[in-house]
């Protein structure tokens, strides 16, 4: 899988944790922008709501497949959830994972950004 690579989420990303008692649901954002065609995704608490601790893939059966083997070999660390697409502007899959958290008796919970999947051709 020479051609994807992984990129720390602080690198695309202007804001990489979230908390539901510090963020509304779909603001602030993180803001992608796509390093080959500058199009920008824009996520928010929602979006990682909706794919936490979920197997559910936003790519075609083929790319999903490529990338799964691709992080088979990783170290995800505490990762434990993922947010996949296709960049609208030049159509390279990315996948973002994350770690979706709770803490404990107060109730809070929240989200931190670990890594960026990217296709590099
Ligand atoms: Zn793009």
């Amino acid at each position: 899988m020479k051609d994807m690579k992984t990129v720390p989420a602080e690198e695309r990303l202007g804001k990489v944790d979230y908390s539901n008692y510090s963020d509304w649901d779909t603001y602030p954002r993180s803001v992608y922008e796509c390093p080959f065609c500058q199009k920008g995704l824009s996520l928010s608490f929602k979006d990682f709501e909706k794919h936490s601790l979920s197997e559910f893939t936003n790519l075609s059966e083929d790319m999903a497949h490529k990338i799964d083997n691709l992080v088979s070999t990783l170290d995800k660390g505490t990762a434990n959830s993922f947010l996949d697409f296709q960049c609208q502007g030049c159509h390279r899959p990315v996948r973002i994972y994350y770690t979706a958290w709770a803490g404990g008796r107060h109730g809070e919970a929240g989200f931190q950004i670990n890594f960026i999947i990217e296709n590099k051709v």
